[in-house]
């Protein structure tokens, strides 16, 4: 990073402290040349009475600034229970400031449980595109079903978003992103489908921009749209593979891999459909959270990056050895760890469902002489943690543990236990791994047979390297998981099917084939 670089960061990331304080007054609205919703609309973090509603004012969000003026500027939101919004339930005006990049983030309270919404917003003389949104059920509502997509890793230059295309006609009730939502690296380093702008990404205007870009790409947009999302971050969101305040990269200080955090969670928190408790303090950012969707289920989302220790052994491919067992080693560090195990001890939901970033099945990679090696940046790296949370599931009796993973571009299913290499021990939870949205291009139906990853890790029980999604089917009964993917990604017009079912039986944990 050079100095030049890492000052304009810093300087940007003090310009952008929030001061939204009461005496800030909203200048008249400016004129806007082109349409000041360019980048949509969005929802998410849904509970039974209220949901956060996410615009951004930027005529063109592919500059600095994005064609705003500085300035806040009030906006009126609206959300109504039909598409022509005759009956509007409630409405209101929220200021975009430029500290927060314009964006605007509404969460109106008091909906109707369990129930579908449309909302818009205006600035000016525009009015942005309708999206539509839900409230979840009430606490410990009995509920027959719900319908989640499940996505991750979207390389802008390795392929289109095809894939969103499909999961909007699967009407999924909510969308997790389990993080890699952008890439920081430079223009033409990962493909050649499409290019990102500008050099590796550091200062607040650089991941804005970046931002931006992705969210130009239709199916994304219109996905965002559809229905609530609840995301959550993985290492590329900052800089790859960083660890709390450790960066990957040789010769970045802790300084300046948390001047860049700041930068990055600043713009994560504005993109994102996110509650004000997300809000960012500094390099600081509170994302682990729980959602409840009736007795049905209770979701414990993860950040498994910023409160991680350094991954051993250097943060490569190595053996299960005394650096990867270190009981020191953590990945959730204690505060989440504690909170996920109070969480999980109070729910009463059917099937508690962990979505996370890495993965949780202990998974080898076979090396030339024959020895597996497993990633260090995943709980493979994390062993005695990993053990502590697969023990606590068996011995506290935690009802129906689900853990959804993405990062490795791949689809897969892992029956879990406190030793995956003993498959003599009994199976404690279930892993769903979902591909990439578009990162790795194409892809392949198989990398190999399943017999030969069983033979070194019998806890596998699905795999496919081609792009797309989880579709996930949830009943009192049944966890159903549709592993749906993508023909291609690198031209318009892929075709995204289902290449396999695998189901979980509630009292069963592990995967069987649907
Ligand atoms: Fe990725
Ligand atoms: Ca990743």
């Amino acid at each position: 990073m050079t100095t030049r670089r890492l000052f304009l960061a810093y300087t940007a990331s003090l310009a952008a402290i929030p001061s939204l304080g009461r005496g800030q007054s909203a200048s008249s609205s400016p004129k806007f040349q082109a349409n000041p919703f360019s980048l949509g609309v969005a929802s998410g973090d849904p509970d039974h009475h209220s949901v956060v509603l996410w615009t951004k004012l930027a005529p063109e969000p592919l500059i600095p600034g994005g064609g705003v003026p500085p300035q806040a500027i009030e906006v009126t939101w609206e959300i109504s229970l039909d598409d022509q919004f005759k009956k509007i339930l409630q409405k209101g005006t929220a200021l975009a400031t430029p500290q927060l990049g314009h964006s605007v983030h509404v969460t109106p309270e008091g909906l109707p449980a369990d129930s579908w919404f449309f909302y818009r917003f205006q600035v000016a003389d525009h009015t942005s595109a309708v999206g539509r949104t839900r409230t979840m059920p009430a606490e410990g509502a009995k509920v027959d079903s719900l319908k989640i997509a499940v996505a991750s890793c979207q390389n802008f230059e390795q392929g289109l978003f095809t894939a969103y295309a499909q999961m909007k006609v699967d009407a999924p009730d909510l969308v997790f992103h389990l993080g890699d939502y952008i890439y920081e690296y430079a223009s033409g380093r990962n493909g050649k489908i499409r290019a990102h702008l500008g050099p590796e990404i550091l200062s607040l205007h650089d991941y804005r921009i970046r931002y931006a870009q992705y969210r130009s790409d239709p199916h994304l947009a219109a996905m965002h749209a559809a229905c609530p999302w609840l995301v959550t971050w993985d290492d590329h969101e900052v800089d790859n593979n960083y660890a709390d305040a450790v960066s990957e990269q040789k010769g970045v200080s802790v300084t300046e891999l948390l001047i860049r955090r700041a930068n990055a969670y600043q713009v994560y928190y504005e993109m994102m459909p996110l509650r004000e408790s997300s809000l960012p303090y500094g390099p600081r950012m509170d994302l682990y959270r729980r959602a409840s969707f009736g007795n049905l289920a209770e979701f414990h989302i993860l950040d498994t990056r910023q409160y991680r220790t350094d991954q051993p052994n250097g943060d490569g491919r190595d053996p299960l050895n005394d650096a990867a067992r270190n009981p020191k080693n953590t990945l959730l560090g204690e505060t989440q760890r504690n909170w996920l195990f109070n969480g999980l001890l109070k729910s009463h939901a059917t099937w508690n469902i962990l979505p996370q970033q890495v993965m949780m099945g202990t998974q080898g990679h076979l090396s030339k002489n024959g020895d597996p090696k497993y990633s260090m940046d995943s709980w493979s790296g994390y062993l005695a943690e990993r053990e502590c949370l697969m023990r606590f599931f068996a011995d506290r009796k935690v009802l129906n543990p689900i853990v959804l993973t993405g990062d490795v571009h791949v689809h897969w299913a892992h029956d879990l236990r406190i030793d995956d290499l003993k498959p003599e021990g009994p199976v404690v939870a279930t892993e769903y791994v979902t591909t990439s949205i578009s990162s790795g291009g194409n892809g392949v139906d198989a990398w190999g047979s399943i017999d030969q990853f069983k033979a070194a890790n019998p806890g596998v029980k699905y795999h496919n390297a081609r792009r797309g999604y989880l579709l996930c089917t949830i009943t009192p009964e049944v966890y159903r998981t549709d592993y749906m993917t993508v023909d291609q990604v690198t031209k318009e017009g892929g075709i995204t099917t289902k290449a396999a079912t695998l189901v979980t039986e509630n009292g069963y944990p592990g995967a069987l084939a649907g």
